[in-house]
């Protein structure tokens, strides 16, 4: 999995100190760890994070104990190791050959979710948007009800500009704070993400560990009522139980991903362990023991199939991430 480092050279976890040793792609000076509280793991199995359940190994799995100690090990690792957060891995393959560098997974003390105000909230990067979104509705704050059928994380909508419904995240952020990979910590506004359509400017490796949303007043009832009618049109028309990752390829500006596809004749189609979800054909579903090399392989499969049928390049939206 990791050749650059020897299973001798591998220490116990939290052991005070990583080891003396060449991580891929990154610096070959020790990272002192003396006072940092979280969790710092080596070559740490990723699969059961991610809604694919496959994929290789992180290099280094930090999980901080709050914003303090990631910026903290942020410093440390001075901006030469790679940093890469992992939300809930909704709209991620991690490749089988695993995540060099640090994945960083923030766990519940970044899950916070708090009414700020009559139309305003904070959340910690962990939490699920769909908590969010509940959080409002019975604050009577109207606007957030599309997060309802989003499985992602606060830090991963951020990121990726989620949304549904003809709503994005960048119709309700505000600001986020952010960590970025040499420890710097900015708080960032709405017009610095440069949204658009699933993409954000946010830094290369940087983490976000809180974001403020803002909504507008609503009745809590009505709100209710949305969200349930999005839940339950969800349930109709996504493979929500599968091992998958959210919509595979973004619309492309005309068309909508799934209809191409469906056009190819690909619904149903298998590859290896991977299929085309029978359900939604912009969805690719993992039927088993897939792995990531045979879920990606189905993807650009899929690619030049709908192009050659259609002249239409389609354009991933999921994050494919790792070494082959
Ligand atoms: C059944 C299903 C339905 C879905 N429906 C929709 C939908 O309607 N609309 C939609 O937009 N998406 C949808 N998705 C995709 C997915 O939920 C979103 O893209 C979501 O924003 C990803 O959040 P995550 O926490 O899972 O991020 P991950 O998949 O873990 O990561 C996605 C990206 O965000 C980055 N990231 C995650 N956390 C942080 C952080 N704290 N700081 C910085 N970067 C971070 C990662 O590095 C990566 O680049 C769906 C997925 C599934 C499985």
């Amino acid at each position: 999995m990791n050749d650059m480092v020897q299973p001798d050279d591998a220490p116990n976890h939290d052991n005070g100190m990583a080891p003396d040793c060449a991580v891929e792609g990154a610096a070959t000076a020790p990272v002192p760890i003396e006072g940092i509280r979280g969790r710092l793991t080596q070559d740490a199995p990723l699969a059961k994070y991610v809604w694919f359940k496959s994929g290789g190994h992180a290099d280094w799995l930090f999980e901080p104990a709050d914003a303090d100690d990631l910026k903290a090990f942020c410093e440390r690792l001075d901006g030469d190791m790679p940093v890469m957060a992992l939300g809930v891995g909704s709209n991620m393959i991690i490749r089988d050959g695993g995540v060099p560098g640090v994945v960083i997974k923030l766990g519940k003390e970044f899950a916070n979710v708090e009414v700020t105000g009559p139309t305003t909230l904070k959340a910690g990067a962990a939490a699920p948007v769909s908590i969010v979104s509940r959080r409002a509705g019975k604050a009577g704050i109207d606007g957030l009800a599309f997060f309802t059928g989003i499985p992602g994380s606060v830090g991963g909508v951020t990121k990726m500009n989620g949304g549904c419904y003809g709503r994005e995240t960048k119709d309700v952020l505000v600001d986020c704070d952010v960590i970025l990979p040499d420890g710097q910590f900015v708080t960032l506004g709405n017009a610095d993400l440069q949204y658009s359509y699933r993409h954000s400017a946010l830094p290369e490796g940087s983490i976000v560990v809180e974001a403020r949303f803002e909504g507008f007043p609503g009745d809590p009832d009505t709100i209710r009522a949305e969200m349930d009618r999005i839940s339950s049109e969800r349930k109709e028309s996504q493979p929500i139980g599968s091992m998958t990752g959210g919509s595979t390829f973004k619309n492309p500006p005309g068309h909508s991903s799934w209809k191409l596809i469906d056009a190819a004749g690909l619904r149903g189609f298998k590859h290896g362990g991977a299929q085309v979800s029978e359900k939604h054909a912009n969805f690719l579903i993992n039927t088993g023991n897939a792995t990531s090399t045979e879920i990606e392989e189905l993807g650009e499969i899929v690619r030049e199939k709908v192009y050659a049928n259609s002249g239409v390049q389609l354009e991933w939206e999921i994050k494919r991430v790792g070494r082959p």
